[in-house]
């Protein structure tokens, strides 16, 4: 099984922060979450007259990859909706290769609330004091669901 992602350019991000707003419209986000921020780096001066400043969209746990339109062939809300068109939906396979010969991109590989997959996590005496596991699993999300979007055999693990 693939797993998917989202490919964005950074470089010619404008942080219109339209991919924010399209992602909450189309899930219903109330205000305070989102299912992909636009952070800021920047400006800051690296030499006299030149700056560091680069815009950069990050999904979050709540980005389900649009799980209802990929799987009717439809690309995510907020790539459909990119102003400047830098955001590319694929598999992972896919979008490796087009980081190559391209700098300031960056590929992510969201994970759909880790939490209701997996379960809390809880201290596990046995393996140190910094280490923890997922003790349950919930049923809040459908296996179909979390296959679509995770794409890895833990899908298989966690249901
Ligand atoms: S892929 Fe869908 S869920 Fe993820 S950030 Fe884009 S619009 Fe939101
Ligand atoms: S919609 Fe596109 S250009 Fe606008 S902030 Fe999001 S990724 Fe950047």
């Amino acid at each position: 099984m693939a797993t998917y992602g989202l490919l964005i350019d950074y470089e010619y991000c404008t942080g219109c922060q339209v991919c924010e707003v399209t992602c909450k419209e189309e899930h219903d986000y109330p205000v305070g979450k989102w299912g992909i921020r636009v952070f800021d780096d920047g400006p800051w001066e690296i030499e006299p007259r030149r700056f560091n400043f680069n815009k950069i969209p990050v999904p979050t746990d709540l980005c389900d990859l649009c799980t209802e339109r990929t799987a009717v062939g439809r690309e995510p809300m907020c790539v459909h909706h990119c102003l400047a068109n830098v955001m590319t939906y694929g598999t992972v396979e896919e979008l490796a290769k087009k980081l190559d010969g391209k700098t300031k991109q960056v590929l992510w590989v969201p994970q759909f609330k880790p939490y209701e997959a997996k379960g809390p996590f809880a201290h596990d005496p046995s393996k140190g004091l910094r280490k923890a596991q997922h003790l349950q699993v919930s049923e809040n999300v459908s296996a179909e669901r979390m296959a679509a979007q995770r794409g890895d055999k833990r899908v298989e693990e966690i249901h």
